[in-house]
């Protein structure tokens, strides 16, 4: 299986993040996750790994807005520039209701505009992280769509949770959204569509903000209950879709303490979603964090069933882009994420 992945995602590694209220060092979403899973890979004969190509801006424009992407670039200069005394991360600490207009000049302003919460911390590297990271998900697009089964975008830091204007979640640019549009010009052609399955433990709130009025991209998203858990505004079972996209996007929320069997059981419904849309691509965003021993989470799946989930997945037998996600038991996540991949390959 072809794996893509660049090291520039250790320039992106904030030196905390306020949590539940309080300080949490280090920063959870860290570079030791990559650590962890090229590890695990690198004790099996069927890791092809191979450094994205460069796909250029406009990949990235096609979802996200142009003011927004902006301040991702210039964030960190502008930062150092008016705030030299204390650079160690930008964090707004106020942040925009979007009922009121007006987006502020001031950096902090914009900051507390376009980041969503307390996790979406700014570093010098944060950018360029995010830019390869996009890379890493185009470039296991691009080889599915050249005839590859299944590929794997190694993308840190995550991307689901990041909006067309917004970063938060850990996440700055939406790999798995990114690369689902870039597919679906692609099967355009052909007449073709693309769905996008997120299996991670948090609802893919930015993957669902992006698609939410189009029916060429069916979006479906398997996740905690966000009546109680992050990202607490949008998840639920009643958010189908806008305009033509009404109907093309599907919310499963679960209680916490959902083991193997109902989660299963879940995951043949939205599979069932996927067969009557009949896509040309599927993309997974593949979150480790619905794993019963993640920090983050309160699902039980054990790694067996992250396996059976792959299982069903995959034999959909839809060429498949694999998108990492979240996972923050960094002890098992070589392991879940091997266990994930197996039947892909
Ligand atoms: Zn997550």
């Amino acid at each position: 299986m072809k794996i893509f992945y660049s090291e520039t995602h250790r320039q992106h590694e904030p030196p905390f993040e306020v949590f539940d209220g309080g300080l949490r060092v280090p920063y959870l979403e860290n570079p030791d996750r990559m650590h962890r899973i090229l590890n695990a890979l690198r004790d099996v004969d069927w890791a092809d790994m191979h450094a994205p190509t460069d796909f250029g801006l406009d990949p990235l424009l096609a979802v996200h807005d142009s003011e927004y992407l902006d301040f991702l670039a210039s964030a960190w200069t502008e930062w150092l520039a008016t705030h030299p005394k204390d650079p160690s991360t930008l964090l707004p600490a106020t942040f925009a209701l979007r009922r009121h207009p007006h987006k502020p000049k001031s950096l902090l302003g914009r900051a507390g505009y376009y980041i969503m919460d307390l996790s979406g911390c700014i570093v010098a590297g944060t950018y360029e992280a995010a830019l390869a990271s996009a890379n890493c998900a185009l470039s296991a697009a691009e080889s599915v769509a050249n005839g590859e089964s299944a590929a794997f975008g190694l993308c840190r830091p995550p991307g689901h949770h990041a909006g067309k204007d917004y970063a938060g979640g850990y996440c700055f640019i939406n790999n798995a959204a990114v690369a689902a549009n870039w597919l679906s010009q692609k099967a355009r052609s052909q007449k073709g569509r693309v769905a996008v399955l997120d299996v991670d433990y948090h609802c893919g709130n930015g993957t669902q903000d992006i698609f939410y009025d189009r029916d060429d991209v069916l979006t479906i998203s398997i996740h905690a209950d966000p009546n109680h858990e992050y990202p607490s505004y949008m998840g639920y079972a009643d958010e189908r879709g806008a305009g033509q996209g009404l109907g093309f996007h599907h919310n499963f929320p679960l209680p916490a303490g959902t083991d193997d069997d109902a989660y299963l059981k879940t995951l043949e419904q939205a599979l069932q979603n996927i067969r009557e849309f009949d896509p040309k691509y599927l993309v997974i965003s593949a979150g480790m964090d619905i794993y019963a021993d993640d920090p983050l989470g309160t699902i039980k799946v054990t790694t067996a069933g992250i396996g059976e989930i792959a299982e069903q997945i995959a034999s959909l037998k839809i060429p498949t882009t694999i998108i990492m996600e979240g996972g923050y038991a960094n002890e098992m996540l070589g392991k879940n994420m091997l266990e994930f991949l197996l039947p892909f390959v």
